[in-house]
């Protein structure tokens, strides 16, 4: 199948420009809201798609696409080893190139990914109490990560941004303290809703904490005013006091399905439309099967093609992907 240049376009009209890459399903965290304690059943090594296999699906994207924007997330990004040089691959294709991390090897990695071409940075980060923390990663490693956000300022990301799920009952009480922690270290914050992605399928809505009221309690201590949104998933503010800006990505309560830019690729090389799609396209299959970048653009095509309007997450037809956000790429 031959597929003119010309942006990736769904029935619903929605333009794709935003590849993410998972480049591991392995982790050295094990989060609960995310991983069983044991890890999963990872996928083989000679499954896994190589960098030059990631690279051609990510030219195919930027080339005959237009795609605007890359990011490697996993799993944990920083766990494949030599990630620099898929970095420096990537780099050569002129577009945004950012990371997801739990920010663990950032004091080893930030400078060598930053040299290599990688522009942003977001960091992942649930508690500021190292208990806590431990709790909800199974890892004592806080300090580990507050240095690896000291790293990435140090090596020159700007700006950081720092994730937070925020789950009732869990960390929502630690929200102006990270709220404060923005502030102080100049990172923007931003509050992410729980998603049923979790690995023991025991997401509840009661354990999302609404994204307006999190907001909400900022604005009463430090007060915002919004900023305009592009195809920004969250929704950004700014402190009236110069204090920087922070933000909430409301996927359950207000999703941004209708403005949805993304197309997700996975270790082992599935195409994915949404975070909850049931469907997949293996593109492994056209790669090592000696496809050449029209197969590839019409796998992508069909697989964009049949993309739906939008998640049903709180609806009775709603039936949670088999695959864990980590196995996925978040
Ligand atoms: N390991 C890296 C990290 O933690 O940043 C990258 C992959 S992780 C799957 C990407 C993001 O998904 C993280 O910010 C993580 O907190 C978030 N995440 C994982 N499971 C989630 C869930 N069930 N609901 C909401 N966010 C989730
Ligand atoms: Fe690992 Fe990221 Fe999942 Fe935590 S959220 S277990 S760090 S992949």
């Amino acid at each position: 199948m031959v597929t003119r240049p010309g942006p990736l376009v769904d029935t619903f009209g929605r333009e794709h420009r935003d590849l993410r890459i998972s480049v591991t399903d392995r982790c050295n965290f094990r989060c609960t809201y995310c991983m069983p304690e044991e890890g999963l059943a990872w996928v083989a090594r000679h499954d896994v798609l190589t960098f030059e296999e990631i690279e051609r699906v990510a030219r195919v994207c930027v080339e005959r696409f237009g795609f605007d924007s890359i990011r490697l997330t996993g799993g944990e990004p920083t766990v494949r080893a030599h990630l620099d040089v898929l970095v420096a691959k990537l780099a050569t294709l002129g577009v945004d190139l950012a990371m997801t991390t739990n920010g663990s090897a950032l004091r080893a990695q930030a400078r060598g990914l930053r040299e290599a071409g990688l522009d942003r940075l977001n960091i992942s980060l649930d508690s500021l109490r190292a208990e806590r923390f431990a709790a909800l990663t199974r890892r004592d490693e806080l300090a580990g990560v507050l240095d690896g956000i000291d790293a990435a300022l140090e090596a020159g990301f700007h700006p950081v941004k720092l994730n937070v799920v925020c789950m009732e009952g869990v960390n929502d009480d630690e929200v102006l303290d990270f709220a404060s922690f923005g502030r102080a270290r100049g990172v923007e914050v931003r509050f992410i809703e729980f998603m049923p992605l979790d690995a023991d399928h025991a997401w509840s809505a009661v354990q999302v904490v609404p994204g307006e009221r999190i907001v909400a309690a900022i604005d009463a201590v430090y007060p915002l005013r919004p900023v305009a949104r592009g195809s920004d998933p969250a929704e950004i503010f700014e402190y009236l006091d110069g204090g920087g800006r922070v933000g909430a990505i409301t996927s359950v309560t207000a999703p941004f399905c209708a403005r949805c830019d993304r197309v997700r690729l996975t270790a082992e090389g599935k195409v994915r439309n949404c975070l909850f799609s049931l469907d997949e396209t293996d593109l492994r299959s056209v790669l090592r099967g000696g496809g050449d970048d029209d197969d590839l653009a019409g796998a992508l095509t069909s697989c964009v093609a049949a993309k739906g309007r939008g998640h049903q997450i709180g609806s009775v037809t709603f039936v949670q992907p088999p695959r864990t956000m980590s196995q996925i790429g978040g």
